[in-house]
């Protein structure tokens, strides 16, 4: 019998008339002829309260007790939605997380899930049971509680639904689906029908907050399709699953973070090993930093900037002052009123001219772009935090994503996946773990810089117009602040076209005043694909380290959800590529 597991969120059991409707669906899914496994959060804001009780006590109250008393919330609830599907007159039997064999590393208040053992779960579904299962928390070795993080209970129902081999899994919440943007900044968002992993995973951390970002991670890993809908109606919601590459719409959605912050460290002496100084020093003290832009060197030193949530601006600071001082930086300076606008989509990889696109839009509004970093299928600018939600606004209409898509797309499965799904299950040590499909390395290209351009809306704009005149594919753009308000821009073109897009920018530099463009003829750029590569937050430092272990010189440099790239000089490219396989050896999945 196939098996359905559905979640319902705290909004969705927040009183006990809520908690009966959604046991009523549960009893209609098992008549319908399901398996059902319902996963649980703390009711309403139970967790949130329980949160400022304990600071109320101690404003650092120990990370074991913080889990004894957070797992409480979902207990509760486990307990009242199996009492009202017995109500309702069915059989119903609850599980705490240790009794449903969730086992936890023991990373107290954001344990990852290690294992599940689900012989007890599968008997109480095979005697008739619907088997409600309390989000959120899990179990260490020693019998410890923990739990797995705010918000959670995502990630503990689409764990269940990969270790269950379940046909679907069912996120109820308060919103029907998974938006355009977000529909309170942009009223004209839409609710999209489907959206691929990848792309759900961009999304969420660009800032669209629908899900659990382990929780997608999770999904793809073990191939789960997820049903994001609505508790409160029965209309579809949106489907989240592979989807094929060749997306006819370049762009599926956009998001914005409202509140980032930008660090810059100036004059860093251009030597390998400096850049990992930097960010293993983040890393370690749990600072995850997002937007990474290096300008080419020059003079022998070259300026490294970054994004940080504004939040842990301070904590960074610290960290960033001490360690330039260290290798010997001109200084570090920062700027705390900016946000960050991304626009993301499977088929951007494959169609020209979308940088462009969403530049020429924020050119038109007047809208400075104060940086830039591209992946494979994202793109995001930085801007100031008052244009921030035009600036979303701007983008989301550029792309005319009010609109539906033209054609329906359908559900691809990467081949090789087919029914790799048990054989990467054995694989993994822990179910989170960091997964990297592959390491490639791309010797095609070559790389243009534009220095010393003057810091104003529409840059970006015309530069990529004139590249996108001679029909230039640009892959990888990186645009920062250099220095007393002149921006820096660096892109990378195919070998072929690299005097074409020279020349493409030569009159428009010399226009500006600027210096005429320089580059490399040619570069090699080394991917990391995986699931993780943010979560795990220290791909970043290890690439950087090994880089530099190896006296190799990263020029440029992109993250994203499933990527890393690194742009180094050209001859450099094989053997980058065997000392990152010999790095990642551990987690590289080799399909
Ligand atoms: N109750 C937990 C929280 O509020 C887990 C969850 O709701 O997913 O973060
Ligand atoms: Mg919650």
């Amino acid at each position: 019998m196939a098996i359905l597991v559905q979640k319902f969120g705290g909004t969705s059991v927040a009183d006990a008339e809520k908690i009966l409707a959604a046991a009523r669906k549960a009893i209609r899914a098992q008549k319908q002829g399901y398996q059902v496994v319902t996963v649980v959060s703390a009711m309403g804001h139970t967790t949130d309260h329980l949160i400022e009780l304990a600071k109320q006590i101690d404003p650092d109250p120990p990370a074991r007790e913080m889990d004894m008393l957070l797992s409480t919330g979902e207990q509760v609830s486990v307990a009242l939605m199996a009492m009202a599907i017995h109500r309702l007159g069915h059989r119903a039997i609850s599980f705490t997380g240790a009794q449903l064999g969730i086992r936890t590393d023991s990373t107290h208040t954001k344990a990852r899930i290690r294992s599940i053992q689900t012989d007890r779960i599968r008997q109480a579904l095979d005697e008739g049971y619907i088997v409600i299962a309390a989000g959120f928390q899990g179990v260490t070795d020693t019998a410890d509680i923990t739990t797995l993080g705010r918000g959670g209970s995502d990630t503990t129902a689409v764990a269940l639904a990969a270790a269950l081999r379940a046909e679907t899994c069912e996120i109820y919440t308060d919103v029907d689906g998974v938006y355009t943007t977000d529909p309170r900044l942009v009223p004209e968002a839409r609710r999209m029908s489907r959206i691929s992993y990848d792309e759900m995973l961009e999304l969420a951390t660009a800032g669209a907050g629908v899900m659990h970002n382990r929780s997608i991670e999770f999904a793809k890993r073990f191939s789960v399709p997820v049903h994001v809908r609505s508790s409160f109606s029965d209309m579809p919601g949106t489907l989240i699953s592979w989807m094929p590459e060749s997306r006819s719409v370049p762009v599926c959605g956009a998001a914005a973070i409202l509140k980032e912050a930008r660090i810059t460290v100036r004059g860093v002496p251009d030597q390998p090993g400096n850049a990992a100084a930097i960010f293993s020093r983040l890393g370690a003290r749990n600072i995850a930093t997002d937007m990474i832009v290096q300008n080419v060197a020059e003079g022998g030193r070259a300026d490294i900037s970054f994004t940080v949530f504004q939040e842990e601006l301070p904590a960074a600071l610290r960290v960033v002052e001490e360690t330039a001082r260290e290798i010997g930086a001109e200084g570090v300076n920062y700027d705390e009123n900016v946000a960050k606008v991304s626009v993301v989509g499977l088929g951007m990889a494959k169609q020209p001219g979308v940088a462009q696109r969403m530049f020429q839009a924020l050119a038109d509004k007047g809208i400075n772009i104060l940086m830039i970093t591209t992946s494979e299928i994202k793109i995001s600018v930085l801007v100031e935090r008052d244009r921030a939600v035009e600036a979303l606004r701007t983008v989301h209409a550029a792309f005319e994503l009010d609109k539906e898509p033209p054609q329906a797309e359908e559900e691809a499965r990467p081949e090789e996946l087919g029914n790799d799904r048990d054989r990467i299950i054995g694989r993994l040590h822990g179910m989170e773990d960091l997964v990297i499909e592959s390491i490639c390395l791309d010797e095609t290209q070559a790389c243009v810089t534009l220095s010393n351009i003057p810091d104003r809306p529409g840059l970006a704009a015309r530069v990529f117009r004139q590249v996108a005149e001679r029909e230039i594919v640009v892959d990888m753009i990186v645009q920062s602040v250099g220095r007393d308000g002149k921006a820096m821009m660096s892109f990378t073109v195919p070998q072929s076209s690299y005097e074409a897009a020279l020349a493409a920018c030569r009159p428009f530099c010399q226009e500006i005043g600027a210096a005429p463009p320089t580059g490399r003829p040619k570069v090699a750029k080394l991917s990391i694909l995986g699931t993780g590569l943010k979560s795990h937050i220290d791909v970043a430092s290890r690439t950087f380290k090994t880089l530099a272990h190896s006296q190799i010189n990263v020029e440029m440099i992109s993250t994203s959800e499933v990527r890393l790239n690194v742009v180094t000089t050209g001859d450099k490219g094989r053997q980058a590529l065997t000392v990152l396989r010999q790095e990642f050896a551990e987690e590289l999945l080799d399909l």
